[in-house]
């Protein structure tokens, strides 16, 4: 898949989060809210698909795709769209979400109620990496989003979902192993982890975690022709991931330039 498109409205969008674009009065605004294990992240885009605001703040309110502390999650939502709202000056009114694979039965009402205790309408309900595609636009290839909780990863043939599947490896298994590794607390490894300039010290550290996660994707590819895999999630963030992914897994793997932001990203594309 060529991610060039991609990586230009992700680009476009991470300016966004401290340059919001301006809006005309009445413009029809679509908004993505993505609750995630490490993050909740709301994108505002516009009616072409152009970003026009983005907010994120860190938060442990999901654990394993699940929403364990409902009324925070609320609370960070709400304060999310108050904030884009305040700098835009306008109210926004739809939203779509995501939840991850597997969980719809269990979970996927409580992400909708999330979102609609802002005052938003939820107009859609995604799983994690099918979002995620609806930027990356792969017609044969697996989409992987290795978040912080969790792993999911679709398969898509001719178009197609063909498998979809969340395991609970993640992020948090790699800082739980750094943590082990350098005597650090969870939350030292956690911020360790995420600066670029650890991340060669980092990686080896955590290979045998990426391995776990390379046997995951290998598992969900195994019944179909998988020509490529497109890495996403805030721990693709992780620099020579891909490499390391790739080598163990044989089948070309692939990022976008802000790996973290597709999944968000393609929910507001959904919405
Ligand atoms: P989930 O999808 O499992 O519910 P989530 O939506 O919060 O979780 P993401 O926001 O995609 O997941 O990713 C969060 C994870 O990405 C965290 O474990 C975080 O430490 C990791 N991460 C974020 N930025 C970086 C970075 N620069 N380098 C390494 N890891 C990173």
């Amino acid at each position: 898949v060529d991610l060039k498109k991609a990586n230009d409205r992700l680009e476009e969008l991470l300016d966004c989060v401290d340059h919001p674009r301006k809006v005309r009065e009445g413009q029809r605004l679509y908004c993505g809210l993505d609750l995630g294990t490490a993050f909740i992240v709301l994108v505002v885009m516009d009616e072409d698909g152009n970003p026009v605001d983005c907010k994120y703040q860190f938060a442990s309110v999901v654990k394993d795709g699940m929403v364990v502390d409902y009324v925070g999650a609320c609370d960070i939502a709400r304060r999310l769209k108050e904030q884009i709202e305040g700098e835009l000056g306008v109210e926004l009114e739809e939203c779509a979400v995501a939840i991850p694979p597997e969980t719809e039965a269990l979970d996927g009402g409580v992400v909708k109620n999330v979102a609609e205790s802002t005052g938003l309408e939820c107009t859609a309900v995604f799983d994690e990496p099918t979002a995620a595609n609806l930027l990356i636009g792969t017609t044969d290839g697996a989409v992987v989003d290795i978040g912080g909780g969790t792993t999911g990863i679709s398969v898509f043939k001719d178009g197609k979902v063909v498998e979809c599947i969340d395991e609970s490896t993640g992020g948090t298994h790699f800082s739980l192993v750094l943590a082990g590794a350098k005597g650090m607390t969870f939350d030292d490894a956690e911020v360790y982890k995420r600066n670029p300039e650890h991340h060669r010290e980092v990686l080896p550290i955590v290979s045998p975690t990426i391995d776990k996660v390379t046997t995951i994707i290998e598992r969900a590819c195994r019944d179909y022709e998988v020509p490529e895999v497109i890495l996403v999630g805030g721990t693709a963030e992780l620099t020579g991931i891909e490499d390391r992914v790739q080598k163990r897994l044989g089948i070309e793997v692939h990022k976008p330039s802000h790996p973290m932001f597709v999944t968000p990203m393609g929910i507001a594309l959904g919405c």
